[in-house]
C-alpha cells in the first residue's frame, strides 16, 4: 500500500544518483558532527544540504538534475586518484622511497635500503641520482 503510493509519488521524479548518496552521507556526517560538539555551526549546513538533497530526488527536471551529477563525477574522477596515490604511498612507505623526475614529473618507486643510487626515469630516459 505505502509501496504502491511512493512508486506513485516518485513517477517522472528523478530519485536518487551518485551525487545523492555523496550528499547523504556527508549531511549524515556534518549532523553527527553538530551533535558530539553541539556546535551549530555544523548543523545548519547539515540541515541545507538534506533540503537540497531532498529537492533533488524529488526534482522532475532530470536533465539538469543528471548534469549535476556529471560535474559531480567528473569531479570525483580527478581527486580519487590523488587519494589513491596518498594511500598506496603510505602503505609502502617502509620499502619503497619515491622520487619526483625532474623533467617529466612521473612518480620514480625505489625499493628502500640501497643507499645511493641512479635512478632512470623509464618515461623520459633522464637519469639522476637519489638515496633510498
Ligand atoms: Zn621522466
Amino acid at each position: 500500500m505505502i509501496m504502491q503510493w511512493l512508486r506513485r509519488f516518485m513517477y517522472g521524479r528523478y530519485g536518487t544518483d551518485s551525487l545523492n548518496r555523496f550528499l547523504s552521507v556527508v549531511s549524515l556526517i556534518l549532523l553527527f558532527l553538530s551533535m558530539i560538539t553541539r556546535w551549530t555551526a555544523f548543523y545548519l549546513p547539515a540541515l541545507l544540504l538534506m533540503l537540497y538533497t531532498l529537492f533533488r530526488s524529488l526534482s522532475r527536471n532530470s536533465y539538469q538534475r543528471g548534469r549535476e551529477n556529471q560535474v559531480y563525477l567528473q569531479m570525483k574522477g580527478k581527486v580519487t586518484p590523488v587519494f589513491t596515490k596518498i594511500k598506496t604511498r603510505y602503505r609502502q612507505r617502509k620499502t619503497h622511497s619515491f622520487f619526483k623526475c625532474q623533467s617529466c614529473h612521473t612518480t620514480l618507486r625505489v625499493p628502500k635500503g640501497r643507499g645511493r643510487v641512479k635512478i632512470t626515469c623509464p618515461k623520459c630516459k633522464l637519469s639522476f641520482e637519489g638515496s633510498t
